[in-house]
């Protein structure tokens, strides 16, 4: 029984595993093309009696044709791309202190781990400084500072609110 579960969460994770690594390799080589980016083959897996054929045969000629330095007979795998975006567009990142090109790569990297650790610690700076300026404006001079700095709405309110 023991050998039996075994096999059956060793197959689930590994199904989690390929889905995870489809995934990956979906959005980092398939969305993303650059030159950086080796080109992606797709193989026909679902018949597994004709694994011979569409899988393991045109796989090694793939990686014999990336060998030998000549082009595969197979096509590598192509994203619909989008003909609105910029490739070469320029974007500045202050958080991260990066430039980034192209619409996508952009994209890419607003929602990337790095850059929303970035976003995080920013806000944590600002939330430590709001609580700094909180402390300080018990002092009048500070609270007549805070008030030259503050938007025209929140002076409206204060000065409502002082009247
Ligand atoms: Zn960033």
């Amino acid at each position: 029984k023991l050998q039996k579960t075994g096999i059956e969460s060793l197959k689930q994770v590994t199904k989690r595993y390929a889905r995870k690594q489809n995934r990956w390799v979906k959005n980092r080589f398939l969305n993303r093309p650059g030159p950086s980016v080796p080109p992606v083959y797709g193989l026909e897996v679902s018949d597994v009696s004709k694994w011979e054929e569409s899988v393991l045969e045109p796989a090694l000629e793939i990686v014999q044709s990336f060998i030998q330095g000549h082009k595969p007979l197979a096509a590598p795998v192509k994203m619909p791309c989008n003909e609105m975006e910029n490739k070469r567009s320029y974007h500045m990142c202050d958080l991260c202190d990066r430039i980034i090109i192209g619409d996508r790569e952009w994209a890419a990297h607003i929602k990337s781990k790095s850059h929303l650790h970035q976003l995080k610690k920013r806000r944590r700076l600002d939330s430590d400084a709001v609580t700094a300026i909180e402390n300080q404006s018990i002092s009048p001079d500070c609270d007549k500072e805070l008030k030259e700095k503050g938007s025209p709405e929140q002076n409206e309110k204060e000065l409502k609110s002082s009247v």
